[in-house]
């Protein structure tokens, strides 16, 4: 068959073993998934006392313009409803992003490490990766990216707070940058951990939609309002640049069920409130372990922490699997011999920290 050349080599998503499997590979009864930045105490009740007396008619199609959710949500942005496009997750508004805009012959600029669906994506759609590296605080290095870009550059993706370190861009950082970008770049500004973003100097960036036609803005359901298995996202951006892309998304790419559940998290802002304050606890319980561990951690602004622990990240990875808890080895993520753990309840993080500690002290790290 005639497949594109780019696909050579390429390997499917490699999912992270499931709870059940590692239930069943070291026989344990209880797992802890602290992997993928899921919402540790799930999503608003109100989701599920819905979900408890659901009937709804499966047989018809989804509304493919997701009447209901796009007015409840242009509202509570403030902004105006054609401004909004939604994704199945907002790992498909990158795809669609991608499949609008990049193609051979074009390139596009990234941060390293990042999220790895730019990057993968724009194989997929033949486009130059140019990645710049992060500086050593983690924060995106917005000089040197802004100097990759040229006339070829059709996107150019900001990840703030980035996933995997939890950096955030300072406000008048990319507000600079943003300005700075030609015209004819598209930049987008993967927002998937916004709503536990907790620094009074960043603003809300829909602030920066309204005064530049080539900026765009993707959130999630995934992450804070604890829907990830929903698969709804979102982009915010000006009228014609969704009207723009809105030709490449499927026509009922989010389910009937997945738009009346998103409506009713996003109505449940006190279980938004609660999660956060319980991460800013929790953030701080990782803090002070690696503090008094002397671990490096990067500054994290997510629900979610990259630390240091001085010894080969799979292999902590592995011992920490058989003790019941599913973390992301930073191998994988480009941050060797760092972990990426999600933040969960304060029980679940005081829990894995004594055994992470264990399988440290183990190993040598602090002899
Ligand atoms: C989790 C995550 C996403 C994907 O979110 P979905 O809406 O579930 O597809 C996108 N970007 C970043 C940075 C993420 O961490």
């Amino acid at each position: 068959m005639k497949w594109k050349n780019q696909l050579t080599g390429m390997k499917p998503y490699q999912p992270g073993h499931s709870v059940d499997e590692v239930k069943k590979m070291f026989g344990l009864n209880e797992i802890v998934k602290l992997a993928s930045n899921e919402n540790p105490f799930g999503s608003s009740p109100k989701v599920n006392e819905f979900l408890d007396k659901l009937s709804t008619n499966h047989a018809i199609y989804p509304d493919g313009y997701a009447s209901g959710l796009r007015h409840a949500l242009a509202e509570s942005l403030d902004v105006k409803e054609s401004q909004l496009m939604f994704g199945n997750g907002s790992d498909e508004i990158i795809m669609i992003i991608s499949r609008a805009l990049l193609q051979p012959g074009v390139n596009t600029v990234m941060a390293t490490p990042t999220f790895s669906q730019y990057r993968h994506n724009a194989i997929v759609d033949g486009a130059e990766v140019r990645e710049v590296k992060l500086n050593k605080n983690g924060s995106h290095d917005l000089q040197e990216m802004l100097r990759q870009i040229d006339e070829n550059t059709a996107v150019v993706w900001l990840c703030s707070p980035n996933n995997p370190t939890g950096t955030l861009i300072e406000q008048a950082e990319l507000e600079e940058f943003v300005q700075k970008v030609p015209k004819e770049v598209l930049i987008v500004l993967d927002e998937a951990y916004f709503e536990y973003i907790n620094e009074p100097t960043y603003k809300n960036s829909t602030e920066l939609v309204k005064n530049h036609e080539n900026f765009l803005v993707m959130r999630t359901f995934s992450k804070a309002y604890g829907l990830a298995g929903f698969r709804v996202g979102y982009a915010i951006a000006q009228e014609e640049l969704i009207f723009r892309l809105d030709p490449v998304r499927a026509p009922f790419n989010n389910t009937v069920l997945s738009q009346a559940v998103a409506l009713i998290a996003l109505q449940d802002t006190s279980f938004l409130d609660e999660c956060k304050v319980s991460n800013e606890i929790g953030k701080k319980q990782f803090e002070a372990f690696a503090s008094a561990h002397n671990l490096h951690i990067y500054p994290s602004h997510g629900n979610f922490v990259l630390f240091e622990v001085k010894a080969d990240s799979d292999f902590v990875f592995e011992e920490l699997m058989k003790r019941g808890y599913i973390i992301r080895s930073g191998n994988a993520l480009g941050a060797p011999r760092y972990i990426r753990v999600t933040i969960g309840t304060q029980q679940q993080n005081e829990d894995f920290l004594v055994n992470l500690l264990d399988v440290l002290v183990e190993n040598g790290v602090f002899a």
